[in-house]
């Protein structure tokens, strides 16, 4: 696929150097301090070995990037894919730090990898590599040091693992160690549809400065996980018409719409979207332009860029994804009108409940859903209107405004703090 060919030539960190620069440039930032923040402070690599259900020993690689610690912990996911590299991770740590910013939470950006494919290992399998992986990365985490959470092909089971380790190498139960926990555990009620949870509140707040009725929109997502299923099936609840989503394997379409619901019951049972019926099969560059009002990326990296935003129909684009368009897309799509909600604004309700949830921990007292919603709402409702005004102020797109208000902020962070020793 000839998208998949461009994404795979991209590489990430550069993309987030650039949207850096952007910002950096805009500010006049220091020149020093834009030295610091435009490379991150740590990053580990780690090579561990697993043993195989067959006996044998495979070793594996995996990373843990810190960017910026001078707001908090780091903060951030940690990913299982075949396509990890140690420059994605940057880019996913970097872009933390900044997600962390606009929405004002006190954490610094973190984000973790493994080069796996963990659909073709076993369970008993990717238990022993997520043990072994935190042991190894055990050197940096920690409840004030930094705390992971899930990302794609990770789960609640996977933080549960890595909870579980720290805490019989510490020899005490340390639940603030991750989020995105399962709710026995002391994870958040509201963590697991959080991601997906704000991206819509900042898009009923898009839609709202558009003036386009949310209820009457036709929307396609691409991905079909943590974060997009759970966001068809929101848009879907509150009247939006779903008429394309997709996976790894492929997407379905149909123009008079079709319930999300109903495609991950099919989903859990034949692993894929593909063949849903009374849906037509696309592809995942065919998903990226088809006619409808919204489109929410919430898959992988580069998918949106020069060579396929000018054929996006789309008004409105929420980045549940991170990284999903390229600095090049940016221009054009904001060139053609569109509005482009970015990643680091749109898909930040994850991290502001693994918030709400590391401080429930942290203060043995837990929330019902009603006030973490209300909690994730407010603050998600504000940082989309810090931006929206400072975008219609600098005659900027969304992105670039939520970069200068961020990287403000960590400017103004690091710089109170002074430069030790
Ligand atoms: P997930 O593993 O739950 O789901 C990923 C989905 O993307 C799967 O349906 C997978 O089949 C699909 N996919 C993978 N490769 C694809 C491709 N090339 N084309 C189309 N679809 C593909 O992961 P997730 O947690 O939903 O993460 C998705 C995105 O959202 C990532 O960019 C992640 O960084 C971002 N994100 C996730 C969270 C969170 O809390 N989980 C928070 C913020 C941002």
């Amino acid at each position: 696929m000839v998208t998949e060919k461009i994404a795979a030539k991209i590489n990430p960190w550069h993309v987030a150097q650039q949207q850096f620069d952007l910002a950096a440039e805009r500010l006049h930032l220091d020149p020093g301090l834009r030295k610091v923040l435009r490379e991150p402070q740590r990053e580990l690599t780690v090579h561990f070995p697993v043993k195989m259900d067959d006996g044998t020993v495979q070793v594996f690689t995996g990373y843990r990037v810190q960017h910026n610690l001078g707001r908090g912990p780091a903060k951030g996911g940690i990913r299982y894919h075949q396509d990890v590299s140690l420059d994605e991770v940057k880019a996913l740590a970097m872009w933390m730090t900044w997600k962390c910013a606009v929405v004002g939470i006190p954490f610094g950006g973190g984000k973790g990898g493994v080069i796996v494919d963990p659909k073709k290992l076993s369970m008993r399998e990717v238990e022993g590599l997520t043990r072994r992986y935190a042991t190894e990365i055990s050197i940096l985490i920690g409840p004030e040091r930094d705390i992971p959470a899930p990302d794609v092909n990770t789960t609640s089971q996977t933080m549960a693992w890595i909870m579980d380790t720290y805490s019989m190498h510490v020899g005490h139960t340390v639940p603030a160690v991750v989020t995105g926990k399962p709710i026995p555990l002391g994870g958040s009620e509201g963590r697991n549809e959080a991601t997906a949870q704000g991206a819509v509140y900042t898009l009923i707040d898009a839609a709202n400065h558009l003036g386009m009725d949310i209820t009457h929109s036709r929307v396609a997502v691409q991905g079909f996980g943590n974060a997009g299923a759970i966001a068809a099936q929101l848009m879907h609840a509150q009247g939006s018409t779903i008429i394309a989503v997709s996976d790894s394997t492929g997407g379905i379409f149909k123009a008079e719409g079709f319930d999300p619901n109903a495609v991950l019951a099919w989903k859990k049972e034949h692993h894929t979207v593909c063949g849903f019926p009374g849906t037509k099969d696309i592809t995942n560059a065919e998903l990226l332009e088809v006619d409808c009002d919204i489109l929410i990326p919430a898959a992988l990296e580069n998918q949106i860029t020069a060579e396929n935003a000018p054929r996006i129909k789309a008004r409105l684009i929420g980045e549940a994804a991170n990284g999903p368009t390229t600095p090049e897309a940016d221009d054009i799509l904001y060139k053609a009108g569109k509005f482009v909600i970015p990643d680091i604004l749109c898909n930040a309700g994850g991290v502001t409940v693994s918030y709400f949830e590391w401080v429930q921990d942290l203060e043995r007292d837990f929330w019902d859903v009603a006030h973490v919603n209300e909690k994730l709402h407010r603050i998600m409702t504000r940082a989309f209107s810090s931006t929206l005004e400072m975008s219609l102020t600098e005659k900027v797109n969304m992105r670039t405004a939520a970069y200068l208000l961020a990287v403000q902020r960590v400017a103004d962070a690091t710089s109170v703090r002074g430069l030790y020793p």
